[in-house]
């Protein structure tokens, strides 16, 4: 447990200071002024051996966030999609605690050969595709679920918590801890390319020289 803590939720005291005294950071911008709970994830303070703290800024560059978004999407499922982690700050170096929600994006059909989404629903078995022009335009089976982050909006900006029931305390400080236990499993993601993956760089067709992550087989 780096992040996450133990909280007595007998205590009103001890819950009203968790939750007062947690870390928080911008939804979106300093000027924005909103702000929700989050964790400091900049590389020096994340009790990194040396070794690590040297592989870390190598990695850095690449897409090595891939390996870490299972953590977010488990979160935010189990959170049916209410609450989800996103990284703000200059060069990321913040998670924070969103609302979010799943909504309907609105398509109604989809081609099956190129993929692309139509906001009108097809008349028959299929229709014709406005991209690549062939038959293969199909209607959803049922309406798509995406989920959506909501940026502008903070959580317990400014709260005092006074006038909360113990019901509502707990379910509040147990939704942090939950995040506080999310950004550990990230944080120990994160350590385990540290220790198991190296940067190679490779060639692509376009070509253009990338840095991608590559891991020893789990
Ligand atoms: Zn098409």
């Amino acid at each position: 447990m780096f992040f996450e803590k133990k909280i007595d939720l007998r205590s009103k005291q001890a819950m009203v200071a968790f939750l007062c005294g947690h870390h928080r950071y911008y939804t979106m911008n300093s000027w924005n002024r909103t702000t929700s709970y989050a964790n400091r994830i900049k590389i020096p303070y994340l009790g990194l051996t040396q070794e690590q703290v040297s592989r870390a800024y190598d990695i850095l560059d690449t897409d090595y966030w891939d390996e870490l978004q299972f953590v977010i999407d488990d979160f935010t499922s189990e959170m049916d999609g209410n609450y989800t982690i996103g990284v703000n700050g200059r060069s990321g170096g913040y998670l924070v605690l969103y609302r979010g929600e799943y909504y309907d994006p609105g398509y109604k059909s989809r081609c099956r050969a190129c993929g692309q989404l139509n906001y009108q629903a097809v008349s028959g078995e299929v229709g014709q595709c406005g991209r690549c022009g062939k038959m293969e335009r199909v209607n959803f089976s049922k309406p798509l679920r995406w989920h959506r982050v909501l940026p502008g909006q903070g959580i317990d900006q400014g709260e005092s918590f006074e006038d909360w029931s113990m019901q509502q305390l707990r379910e509040r400080v147990e939704l942090v801890c939950r995040f506080d236990r999310a950004c550990d499993e990230i944080r120990n993601a994160f350590i385990d390319l540290l220790d198991n993956c190296c940067v190679i760089e490779e060639t692509v067709m376009v070509p253009k020289t990338v840095r991608r992550i590559v891991c020893a087989a789990a």
